[in-house]
């Protein structure tokens, strides 16, 4: 095989990730292929980015001379700097209660709604990703920094001697040839079989190395997904009272807004043109089978007609349009795992060895802060790099086990609002204290994970809940156990549910 067809790293996977990761190891001077499946710009979901992430973009950036990637922290420079980059501004967490059969929640009672503020302003705020744009616009950077970057490929793997085999099938229809996605990332002719030293699955879950195990654990977590993006989808500010609207801490459609309906939760995030992602989670946990919903949504028709119970809520959807190129897309069970997650010639980002949940958008930030220790490992000595990945491989376990720990107890709490709101504080109170820890220059794990007594006072009030106590009760002992790492005045009745920005 000729040199130039060998590569230290090739990323099989051009995500938003696949293409971070590739961008930082050909800037610190490693030779790097970048293949991509499917023809950039394509769908993608999972898009609501959190301080957290933004925190990690801005330090990636700076560590590794990229100063590009940290328009991607706050809607306003992103908005400066990347206006041909579609997103949507993000002020907080929002979450309202419908139930079936009862009256709509517009009442302002803190009982059916919570609001948590998560940055001071629009010019600071956090964002939605739209990720076909994104991802596009990465996977485009990362080109003019790596040997060879090409999407419309399909990669499979098999070792080779010291390293890997890859074939490289041309995957997309639309990519037959030299599409012009192809000539424009093409920066040294591909053949279809490169070799590579080392290499990085970011396939988002294909197991593209083939090292790693499906892993059958009982998750906490038992859920499934559908979701689209659609056009002119009403703003849920506009169907509650003003009195309502003013106590808001922020404009709640400049969110991750959260709508809690029967069985599960439907997502709003709005983007700058016209557009939205919708998505609906349900829940499996009583159903038979974890592979199917029991009603699926193939169409607007079939959305509206779940949402009928909930007539405020559907009446957002009166004049909404399906982005035609997009269609419904439908998730099978959504948790998953494969272990281990590295070995001494591979491995794989955080998305790709596992995933939990949507609720809490913990996908983006938990992705960035896997790109941190694995590049470390990969860049650092030598000498150290089997036991640096080991520890990558153990730690994204660990972290992914603890996800599933904060957003199933607010599963858990689902069925009655003033308990899912106590559950939320589980994951506001760590996403904040990772935060601050890293502004003071600390490293924890993602959420903490690696803070022992905090997750012993996680599964401490999860047991609590089990036993069903008096809501007052969980709230005072929420408010006890957490208390440690309570930086912003969470777990506060007179707040109201609603938590308004707090710098400490
Ligand atoms: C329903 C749902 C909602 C979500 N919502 C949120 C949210 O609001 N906020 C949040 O932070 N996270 C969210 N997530 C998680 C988020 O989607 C992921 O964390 C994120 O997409 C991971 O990015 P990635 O680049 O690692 O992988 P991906 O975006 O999955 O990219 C992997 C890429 O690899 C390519 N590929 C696959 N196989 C091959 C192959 N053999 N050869 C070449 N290329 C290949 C694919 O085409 C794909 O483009 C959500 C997830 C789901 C399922």
């Amino acid at each position: 095989m000729p040199a130039t067809n060998h590569f230290d790293f090739a990323v099989v996977g051009g995500g938003f990730a696949g293409s971070l990761t590739a961008a930082i190891l050909a800037a610190a001077g490693r030779r790097v292929a970048l293949f991509e499946r499917l023809t950039h710009p394509r769908f993608a979901v999972g898009e609501s980015s959190t301080p957290t992430a933004g925190l990690l973009v801005r330090d990636l950036a700076e560590q590794y001379g990229l100063p590009w990637l940290a328009h991607l922290a706050k809607y306003g420079d992103w908005k400066q700097n990347l206006p041909d980059v579609r997103c949507g501004l993000k002020r907080g967490f929002a979450y309202f209660d419908h139930r079936a059969q009862a009256p709509p929640p517009d009442c302002g009672d803190p009982a059916s709604q919570l609001l948590v503020s998560a940055n001071p302003d629009a010019a600071r705020g956090d964002l939605h990703w739209h990720r076909a744009d994104v991802d596009h616009w990465l996977f485009q950077k990362a080109a003019q920094l790596v040997a060879l970057a090409q999407d419309g490929v399909s990669v499979t793997a098999t070792r080779c001697g010291e390293g890997w085999s890859l074939k490289l099938a041309c995957a997309d229809k639309t990519a037959a040839g030299d599409s012009p996605a192809n000539q424009r990332t093409r920066r040294e002719s591909a053949d279809d079989e490169v070799t590579a030293s080392f290499l990085i699955d970011a396939t988002g879950g294909a197991n593209v190395s083939g090292e790693a195990q499906p892993q059958a654990r009982w998750w906490k977590t038992q859920t499934a997904a559908c979701f689209t993006h659609l056009r002119h989808v009403g703003a849920w500010n506009d169907a509650l009272p003003a009195p309502v609207r003013a106590a808001h801490p922020f404009p709640c459609d400049a969110s991750a807004q959260h709508h809690l309906v029967d069985g599960g939760w439907v997502w709003l995030l709005r983007f700058d043109d016209s557009t939205t992602s919708v998505g609906r989670v349900d829940g499996l946990l009583h159903q038979r089978s974890t592979n199917h919903h029991a009603s699926p949504v193939c169409s607007l028709q079939d959305w509206r007609r779940r949402l009928q119970p909930y007539a405020k809520l559907a009446s957002l959807f009166d004049h909404a349009e399906e982005v035609d190129e997009i269609g419904w897309r439908r998730s099978p069970r959504l948790q998953r795992l494969l272990v281990p997650a590295a070995g001494a010639d591979w491995a794989m980002l955080p998305a790709a060895a596992g995933q939990v949940d949507p609720l809490h958008s913990t996908g983006i930030a938990h992705s960035l802060c896997g790109i941190e220790p694995l590049v470390e490992a990969l860049l650092g000595p030598a000498s150290q790099r089997t036991a640096r990945l080991q520890a990558y491989s153990t730690r994204l376990e660990i972290e992914l086990e603890w996800i599933d720990e904060i957003v199933g107890a607010a599963y858990q709490c689902m069925g009655d609002f003033r308990h899912f709101a106590a559950a939320t504080m589980l994951y506001f109170a760590a996403a904040t204290s990772y935060e601050l820890a890293r502004v003071a220059g600390r490293r924890p794990w993602f959420l903490c994970a690696d803070d022992q007594k905090l997750r012993e006072s996680v599964a401490r009030w999860r047991e609590s809940v089990g036993q069903a106590p008096p809501i007052e009760q969980l709230e005072a002992e929420l408010r006890e156990w957490l208390r440690p790492w309570n930086h912003v005045g969470l777990c506060d009745a007179q707040a109201q549910n609603l938590y308004r920005y707090e710098t400490t």
